[in-house]
C-alpha cells in the first residue's frame, strides 16, 4: 500500500531533479505574483561554486569600474544594463535575482550552460588540450560529423577560434584559389572585427566611425523586399531583380579587369535587419559571381545548425551549394569555436607551401564542446523545435501586427525573426525610437530582445533553440502589451 501511494511522489521528485533550482524558484515566485525574482541569490555575490560570497557591489559601481578599465568603444545593452551571473537553457539570471527569458542570444544555441556541453568541456580539459600538429580522435570525430552535415563537395574542415577568424581564413582560401583580391559584399553585411573584415563589412566600414569600404570591396544591395528598391507586392520577381544587380556589378568589374574573387554573403542578413532572401535571389547571385570566375563564401554564423528549422543551413533554402561555408558563435554554444567547410579542390589550392596553423584552433576541448552541441541538437531534435516554435512565434507576431500599426513587417524563419517597427505604414518610415522603447518594455517584462537593421528599427528575436511554445506565447503577449502602452504614450513600457 505504501509503495503504491509513493509512486506519484517519486515521479514528482524525479521530475524536479531535472529542473534548475534558480529556474524553479523564479517560476514559483512568479506564480506568487513576485514576477521574475528569486530570493536565493538576493544579497549574495556571484558564487556559482557555493564558496565564500564575493562582496556585493551595486551595478552602478560595476558600470563605473568598467568604464575605467575597458575602452570606451565597448558598449552595454539596455538603459539599465543587465548584470548576468548565471544562465540555464533559455533563461538568464541577473545578480539581483531577476530571471530573464533570453529571446536574443544565439550563441547558447542548445541552451545556456547546457550540462552535456559543460561536462564535455570539463572532461576534455582535464584530459588534454593540444594543437592540430598531434593526432586526435576527438578532433577527427568532430570534423567528420560536421562534414557529414554538408552536401557534396563540401568535405574538408578547418577549425579556428571565432567566426572572424573563419571569415579571414575563407578570404585567404578564396584569394589563393582565384588569385584575385576584389570582393563583393552586401550593404550592412557584418563578418567580423579584424582589420580586413571591418573593411569588408559595410555595417562597420560605412557605419559610425567607419572609413568607408575600400576600393576592393564592392557593395550590393540587401535583398530587402519590404524597404528596399524591389518590393514584394509591388515589383515582379524582386529576388531575380536583386540578383540581376549582382550580375551587372560582376560583369562591370570583369570588364574593368578586376573580376571579383568572391561574393561574401550572410545567407540571411542579420544586422541588416533579419532579412529572408527572396525566391530566386541566392541562385541568381551565386550564378552571377561564378559566371565571372568568382567563388561564393556563405557566412552561416547566424543561420547555421538548425536555427532556421526546416533546413540545417541557410543556403539550403535555395538550390545552391557555396564554395566555402563559415561557421562560428553557436557551434561551440559559448566555447570559442569557428570553422570553414570547403571542398577538397579549394583546400588543395590553399596548400601553397605556407603552413596553416592556429595555436588554439581545433584544440580537443573546443572539439568536445562542438561534438556535444551536435549530440544535444540531434538528441533533443532542436531544429524541429525551432521550426515548430518559430512558426508559432511568427503567427503570434503577425497577430500583434494586426492590432498595432507600428508593426510594418514581421519576417523570419525558424527562430531567426525580425519585427520592423515603423512610424507610418504608408510610407514605411522607420521608427527606431519605438523599437528601442519596445526592447526596454520587453526587458521590464523579463524578456531580452534587441534592435538592428540599417535604421535601427527592427526588433531582433533569435534566442536559444530550446525556447518553448509557452515562452513564445509570452513574448507575443508582452510585445502586444508594450506596443499598446507605447501607443498610449506611456514612456518605455
Ligand atoms: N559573421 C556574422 C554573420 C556575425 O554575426 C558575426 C558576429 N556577430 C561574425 C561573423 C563575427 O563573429 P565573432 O565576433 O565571433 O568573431
Amino acid at each position: 500500500y505504501v509503495t503504491v501511494s509513493e509512486a506519484g511522489a517519486w515521479r514528482v521528485l524525479e521530475a524536479l531533479d531535472g529542473v534548475d533550482g534558480d529556474h524553479a524558484a523564479g517560476r514559483v515566485l512568479a506564480a506568487c505574483g513576485r514576477a521574475g525574482r528569486t530570493s536565493h541569490s538576493g544579497g549574495r555575490g556571484e558564487t556559482p561554486d557555493g564558496g565564500e560570497p564575493a562582496p556585493l557591489r551595486s551595478d552602478g559601481e560595476l558600470a563605473s569600474e568598467r568604464s575605467r578599465l575597458a575602452g570606451p568603444s565597448l558598449s552595454l545593452s539596455y538603459r539599465d544594463p543587465v548584470h548576468a551571473v548565471r544562465g540555464w537553457m533559455q533563461w538568464l539570471y541577473a545578480a539581483d535575482g531577476t530571471a530573464y527569458l533570453d529571446a536574443y542570444n544565439n550563441v547558447p544555441h542548445v541552451g545556456h550552460s547546457h550540462p552535456r556541453v559543460a561536462d564535455a568541456v570539463a572532461r576534455q580539459t582535464s584530459l588534454l588540450a593540444t594543437n592540430t600538429r598531434y593526432l586526435s580522435q576527438v578532433r577527427l570525430d568532430y570534423m567528420a560529423r560536421l562534414a557529414d552535415r554538408f552536401p557534396d563537395p563540401l568535405d574538408t574542415v578547418y577549425l579556428v577560434n571565432s567566426a572572424s577568424e573563419a571569415n579571414e581564413l575563407a578570404l585567404r582560401i578564396a584569394r589563393a584559389a582565384t588569385g584575385r583580391r576584389d570582393l563583393v559584399v552586401q550593404q550592412s553585411g557584418y563578418h567580423g572585427h579584424t582589420t580586413t573584415l571591418v573593411d569588408a563589412s559595410p555595417y562597420k566600414a560605412d557605419g559610425p566611425g567607419g572609413e568607408g569600404t575600400p576600393e576592393w570591396a564592392h557593395t550590393i544591395a540587401i535583398p530587402d523586399t519590404y524597404r528596399g528598391r524591389f518590393r514584394t507586392g509591388r515589383d515582379d520577381d524582386p529576388g531575380g531583380r536583386y540578383a540581376a544587380d549582382v550580375a551587372e556589378l560582376a560583369g562591370r568589374l570583369a570588364q574593368e579587369g578586376r573580376a571579383p574573387g568572391a561574393l561574401l554573403l550572410e545567407t540571411f542578413p542579420s544586422v541588416g535587419g533579419q532579412i529572408v532572401p527572396p525566391d530566386g535571389y541566392l541562385e541568381g547571385a551565386y550564378r552571377a559571381i561564378r559566371e565571372v570566375g568568382g567563388l561564393v563564401i556563405a557566412d552561416e554564423v547566424q543561420t547555421g545548425l538548425g536555427r532556421l528549422g526546416s533546413v540545417e543551413w541557410g543556403f539550403q533554402t535555395a538550390p545552391v551549394v557555396p564554395d566555402l561555408v563559415v561557421l562560428g558563435k553557436p557551434i561551440g554554444n559559448g566555447f570559442p569555436l569557428g570553422a570553414v567547410v570547403t571542398s577538397r579542390a579549394l583546400a588543395e589550392a590553399f596548400d601553397t607551401g605556407m603552413e596553416f596553423f592556429s595555436t588554439f584552433g581545433g584544440n580537443p576541448v573546443a572539439c568536445a564542446a562542438g561534438g556535444a552541441v551536435l549530440d544535444v541538437l540531434d538528441d533533443q531534435a532542436l531544429a524541429a523545435n525551432a521550426e515548430r516554435v518559430g512558426v508559432r512565434l511568427l503567427d503570434g507576431l503577425r497577430g500583434v501586427g494586426d492590432r498595432h500599426d507600428r508593426v510594418g513587417d514581421v519576417r523570419g524563419m525558424g527562430l531567426f525573426v525580425g519585427v520592423e517597427i515603423v512610424a507610418d505604414r504608408t510610407d514605411r518610415a522607420p521608427d527606431a525610437g519605438t523599437a528601442r522603447r519596445a526592447v526596454e518594455g520587453l526587458k521590464a517584462r523579463g524578456i531580452l530582445a534587441g534592435t538592428d537593421g540599417p535604421d535601427g528599427n527592427v526588433l531582433k528575436l533569435r534566442g536559444p533553440l530550446v525556447l518553448t511554445s509557452s515562452d513564445v506565447d509570452g513574448i507575443v503577449a508582452a510585445l502586444d502589451d508594450v506596443l499598446h502602452r507605447t501607443a498610449g504614450g506611456a514612456p518605455d513600457g
